[in-house]
């Protein structure tokens, strides 16, 4: 069994409050003080008492004297008669006896009071009254008073009289005891209850102070404060107390504020890390990071995985013409509607520039890939409605699977990037599902992107000429279309090796070679050809972006000393306005220096024609689409028939590419096309063939389909 005070001290009884030792070290201290007290006291009184029984004894003696002493002289023998007057001393209580000596001491008589029969002491006989003191005795409780009788010179006897002292005194101490020790043990409770609540009342601050600091532990609330009004030593811990939680407070405030900006930097960290700061979609490094995981999860439950990859066509061309701030909203707002195309776990994300990244959730069938490809195209059929323009903008879009490359992640990116690639050279604002004899062709384009270079010193490129022939169908200009005689490959076409030198950034040495070439020969053109031509060499949009262009053109003109009133420059519609400002500066000073500037493939690109007043051109090339689809398609007339229009009301010259036969000739010449191209006429062929062919046809000795009757 637990002892009481192992309980009080385990449990917190009260030994654990400081009062508690206060408390009984006063009340022992106090009890102590009393007993003290008390027994002072009582030593006080018993020598008061002795005192005071003394002085009683000697006068009592004094009385007893005066009566016996005429006795004594007058008989001294009378010993009854003193006897009988010692006899009353017996009344006393406390006396002895008494003792009655001749003048030589002899004991004469001895009367026994009330007191001897309690009081036997052996000292008490031997007592010798020769060599007592004369005034008092006092010994082992008993008061002894010896007096003399008669004169002190010479006396006539002497009388001893013994008093008991021991039980009076402890009587009257008793007595004093019993009257005075409820008096102080009254005084002595009241002392203690006052203290005790005098202890209670000092410590209760201090109590308050312990609840109140528990308080402020309990529930962290730093904004407590103890409200104690005293001013001494609790008052004062008071007051520190609250200035420290003043301080614990703005400690708090300052660390709490520090948390919010290490927090907020973390995020803003985390943000800028993993989202793009534009478009607030996921980045590259998220969605790689993402891909990878789910590469390695599809890989180990057997599953497929699909991801759509696009870019925006000719957004380039936007960013350089209408600057980097309407570049910046239209990808906003592509993030927007692509976003808004997603369903429920499906992700895009910013890849950087226009690329961007679709990954549907779990989805691969052909079909659903499709619809997704179709629905991503279509959200880009309407134009951009920004800062008061309106600007078309499509995309091409490349599908992969997981599958196909493996589970790799770079595989499978560089499998999306192939499709996508296909998608631009299949025709802008389409889409390709990657098949793994991609890889085949792109193998192919990295040869033919690393020969490019070597091929243009060892000659390997060729210049075909194509005529092409007015509404008399007479010979006056030709298109320089270049060929590559590649050693592994064969003809290689320039639909194949343009764009791979245009990615790999080696197009304006081919410009340069193209047009160093088409001046070399131009010499030999106006050899074969007496009357006025010009000679169009094609320009990529790459090349208009590069600012030696004009210089190069200008040193290569002189050093072949061209005229350059021979000379038309040819430029896609997308790749002049990809390069607005740059094209329109290059194609002014072309146009000054006498060149002419056609505008090639046009009709297949920008829906806006307001642009056509604000450009330096001569001939718009109506692209060969329009001519093939003539017969058969409707639009396609009313299209040529309002481009024809267009050119006229803009005193353009209109030039059609892609006559094939005799009826398209009829309708392009009747509807007032200026100058036809086309096989009809003559394929591309090198100089050697070309300085063998007609300089004049006659559509009369030709057969539908372009042949000469040789009759
Ligand atoms: P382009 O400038 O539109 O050239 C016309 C293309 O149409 C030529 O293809 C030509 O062979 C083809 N063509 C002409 N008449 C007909 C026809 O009646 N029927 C059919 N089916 N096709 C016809 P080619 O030579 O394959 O050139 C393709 C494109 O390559 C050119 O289109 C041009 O954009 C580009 N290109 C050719 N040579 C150069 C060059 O030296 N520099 C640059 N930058 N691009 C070039
Ligand atoms: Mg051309
Ligand atoms: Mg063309």
């Amino acid at each position: 069994m637990k002892s009481i005070a192992q309980v009080m001290l385990k449990e917190g009884g009260v030994f654990k409050s400081i009062k508690a030792p206060i408390s009984i070290a006063v009340t022992l201290s106090m009890s102590v003080m009393a007993a003290l007290v008390l027994w002072f006291a009582v030593l006080e009184y018993k020598s008061l008492y002795l005192k005071l029984a003394h002085s009683h004894t000697v006068s009592l003696a004094n009385g007893v004297i005066k009566n016996i002493a005429p006795s004594m002289l007058s008989n001294a023998e009378n010993a009854s008669s003193i006897s009988e007057l010692l006899f009353l001393l017996k009344e006393h209580e406390h006396v002895i006896s008494v003792r009655v000596y001749s003048g030589d001491y002899s004991l004469l008589l001895e009367e026994k009071g009330p007191a001897a029969i309690r009081l036997n002491e052996p000292f008490l006989k031997s007592l010798d009254a020769s060599v007592l003191a004369e005034d008092k005795f006092a010994s082992n409780n008993v008061i002894v008073s010896r007096r003399t009788i008669g004169s002190a010179a010479n006396p006539d006897g002497f009388l001893m009289l013994l008093v008991d002292a021991k039980a009076p005194l402890s009587a009257s101490i008793k007595g004093l005891l019993f009257n005075v020790a409820p008096l102080i043990f009254i005084l002595w409770l009241l002392s203690i209850v006052g203290t005790l609540f005098f202890i209670h009342r000092l410590f209760r601050p201090l109590g308050e102070l312990s609840v109140f600091t528990k308080q402020v532990t309990d529930t962290k609330d730093y904004a407590l404060r103890q409200n104690l009004t005293s001013r001494d030593e609790i008052g004062t811990l008071g007051e520190n107390i609250n200035r420290l939680l003043e301080m614990i407070e703005v400690e708090l405030l300052i660390n709490h504020e520090q948390n919010q900006t290490l927090v907020d930097q973390q995020e803003t960290m985390i943000r800028l890390a993993n989202y793009d700061s534009l478009t607030g979609l996921p980045n590259r490094q998220l969605v790689l990071d993402n891909l990878r995981l789910e590469l390695a999860r599809a890989r180990r439950n057997g599953y497929d995985l699909a991801l759509l990859f696009f870019d925006l066509d000719g957004f380039k061309g936007i960013n350089d013409s209408l600057g980097h701030e309407t570049g910046d909203l239209i990808l906003i707002e592509v993030a927007d509607r692509v976003s808004a195309l997603l369903r429920e776990g499906d992700l895009v994300a910013r890849l950087g520039g226009d690329e961007f990244l679709v990954l549907p959730d779990r989805e691969t069938r052909d079909s659903s890939l499709e619809h997704m490809a179709s629905r991503l195209i279509d959200a880009f059929s309407d134009p951009f409605e920004l800062r008061g323009l309106s600007l078309s903008v499509g995309v091409s879009v490349g599908v992969a699977r997981a599958i196909d490359a493996d589970y790799d992640l770079s595989d499978l990116m560089s499998n999306a990037d192939l499709a996508m690639y296909r998608s631009k050279a299949n025709g802008r604002g389409s889409y390709t599902i990657f098949t793994p004899d991609m890889v085949e062709s792109h193998k192919r384009k990295f040869h033919i992107a690393n020969a490019i270079e070597q091929g243009l010193r060892d000659d390997e490129f060729l210049i075909y000429y194509q005529v092409k022939v007015d509404k008399a169908a007479k010979v006056i200009g030709l298109e320089a279309l270049l060929r590559w005689q590649h050693p592994e490959y064969g003809m290689v076409m320039p639909n194949e090796f343009i764009p791979i030198a245009e990615q790999g950034g080696k197009i304006s040495a081919i410009t340069r070679w193209v047009i160093d070439k088409v001046c070399q020969d131009l010499p030999e053109l106006r050899a074969w050809l007496p009357h006025r031509f010009r000679v169009s060499m094609n320009l990529s949009g790459h090349d208009l972006r590069d600012s030696n262009l004009f210089d190069n053109i200008y040193e290569i003109f002189t050093r072949h000393n061209v005229n350059p009133e021979f000379v038309e420059f040819e430029v896609t519609e997308s790749a002049y306005l990809e390069n607005f400002a740059s094209s329109n500066k290059f194609f002014k000073r072309m146009s000054n220096m006498g060149c002419a500037i056609a505008l090639d493939d046009f009709g297949t690109g920008y829906s806006s024609l307001s642009y056509l007043t604000q450009i330096s051109i001569d001939t718009l090339k109506i692209d060969k689409q329009f001519v093939h689809e003539l017969e058969t398609s409707e639009r396609s007339r009313l299209v040529m028939g309002a481009i024809i229009d267009l050119a006229k009301r803009l005193s353009l010259n209109v030039c059609a590419e892609g006559i094939e036969n005799k009826p398209q000739w009829h309708y392009l010449t009747e509807h007032g096309c200026d100058y036809i191209q086309g096989f009809m006429f003559s394929k591309p062929i090198p100089m050697d063939e070309l300085i063998k062919s007609p300089k004049q046809y006659v559509i009369e000795q030709m057969d539908t389909a372009g042949n000469i009757y040789n009759n």
